[in-house]
């Protein structure tokens, strides 16, 4: 089958907006193996759009609106396509309902032009819009078939996979699934790893970076669901064996997911000392249903009497090794496990910005410590400075993966590993 993507909108001429519905359309046509080949954007215009229409018709099968659907008189999709596929529009009345009741919620006065939002295809059928007020409409003869939807990203991309991808998918055959592996490090680091991987046809496979970690999406597509759904298993063996450990977890929505899991799993709770993150690996944790079977004390230890008091790290360790040292992170952690009684007890200090910098200490110097048994590990991390909000974040996921490791009995890479009872002179580094 091959496509057009064509989009309406004279903002989009000007350059008053950026196309990403068109770059949306066209990724998602891919994953489903329909050739795009033409992408269109063409302005509020019923002669030259009823002329691409004809010229579209008459090469593609499959042409794929946004943009248009709108109550006012240049909104004029929808009626140049019914036309063109001879295909009159009625009145429906379940719509009008709709959009009548939107505008008494949002106290707007309704117009007799919003009529217009009701018509719908009579031999083709409408598309719900879920997320706004225009349906989006299905037309379809011998040899073509069109799908209008509204210009607005959210609104189309709904409809998009609610009610078009079934159609499209029903049409080819076929049934897609996707599986999400959500892996620790930079985006460039994992890239390089497994570039080769993300230049495959079917199953697909992309990656989306976020703070600290990147999702590997990958999608296939199948005769049905059961296949689709072991042709992604079978593909991300491919990333696991590249990326190993680093790669946390498949289809979960964070590393605290993964992380209260493992732990009760292992039938393990965990404390935290948090300075440089104030709470946020604790924050994180709680989000978690059920977290409270894992997690009962988290402090948040700001100052320096803060550590001591509810800690116990003795004044003068601070002193000499300065607050954020390896010495300080590790009693951290210890001192957590001691005073709450969790099995294991995760810390963090270091420097966040913006200020407070110096070359010895330069910003983004991070300690992790953890503690579990009669051991202790600090990991040093030197993050440099993009933002105090970045350093806290990548910190914490640091933190959380300490804990899946200890939890899973994985390795900490890069991590110094301690006797509980070790001299602090000889955790320094
Ligand atoms: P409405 O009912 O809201 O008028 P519509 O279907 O008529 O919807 P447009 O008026 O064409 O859609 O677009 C509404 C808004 O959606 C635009 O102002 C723009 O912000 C966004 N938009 C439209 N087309 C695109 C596109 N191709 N890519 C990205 N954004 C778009
Ligand atoms: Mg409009």
């Amino acid at each position: 089958m091959e496509a057009e993507i064509i989009c309406v909108g004279t903002e989009l001429l000007l350059g008053d907006i950026v196309n990403t519905n068109a770059q949306y359309l066209s990724q998602q046509l891919a994953m489903l193996g329909i050739s795009v080949m033409h992408q269109h954007v063409v302005g509020d215009n019923a002669h030259r759009l009823r002329e691409l229409v004809r010229q579209a018709m008459q090469r593609s099968q499959l042409l794929i609106f946004s943009g248009g659907l709108g109550p006012t008189a240049d909104d004029l999709t929808k009626e140049t396509v019914a036309q063109a596929f001879g295909d009159p529009l009625h009145f429906d009345e379940e719509e009008w309902a709709k959009i009548t009741a939107h505008f008494a919620r949002t106290h707007r006065p309704i117009t007799e032009n919003n009529r217009k939002q009701a018509m719908v295809p009579t031999h083709g059928h409408k598309l719900v819009n879920d997320r706004g007020t225009a349906p989006g409409c299905w037309f379809e003869n011998e040899t073509c078939c069109a799908a209008l939807m509204p210009g607005v990203p959210h609104e189309m991309k709904a409809m998009w996979q609610l009610q078009v991808l079934p159609v499209l998918l029903k049409k080819q055959n076929c049934a897609l699934h996707s599986m999400t592996l959500r892996v620790l490090g930079g985006e460039s680091q994992i890239e390089s790893q497994v570039s080769d991987l993300l230049a495959n046809a079917n199953p697909t496979a992309a990656i989306y970076c976020k703070t600290g970690e990147c999702e590997i999406r990958i999608t296939a597509k199948a005769a049905d669901d059961a296949a689709a759904q072991a042709m992604c298993r079978d593909y991300s063996k491919n990333f696991y064996s590249r990326l190993g450990t680093s790669i946390y977890d498949a289809d979960v929505p964070g590393l605290e997911y993964t992380v209260v899991h493992a732990l009760q799993q292992r039938g393990l709770t965990v404390a935290t000392a948090e300075s440089l993150t104030g709470g946020t690996v604790a924050q994180r944790l709680t989000a978690v249903p059920g977290a409270s079977s894992v997690l009962g004390f988290g402090y948040v230890t700001y100052s320096e009497k803060a550590k001591q008091q509810l800690l116990g790290v003795p004044a003068e360790i601070i002193e000499r090794y300065n607050v954020v040292s390896a010495p300080v992170a590790a009693r951290m952690a210890l001192g957590a496990k001691q005073a709450s009684g969790a099995d294991i007890a995760v810390s963090l200090t270091g420097l966040a910005g913006p200020d407070g910098g110096t070359e010895q200490l330069p910003l983004g110097t991070v300690y992790v410590g953890a503690a579990m048994g009669n051991r202790v590990w600090v990991k040093h991390l030197t993050l440099g400075y993009r933002g105090r909000e970045i350093v806290r974040q990548r910190s914490a996921v640091q933190a959380l993966d300490m804990v899946r490791r200890l939890a899973l009995g994985l390795e900490i890479p890069e991590a110094r590993c301690f006797a509980a009872d070790t001299p602090a002179q000889e955790q320094v580094f």
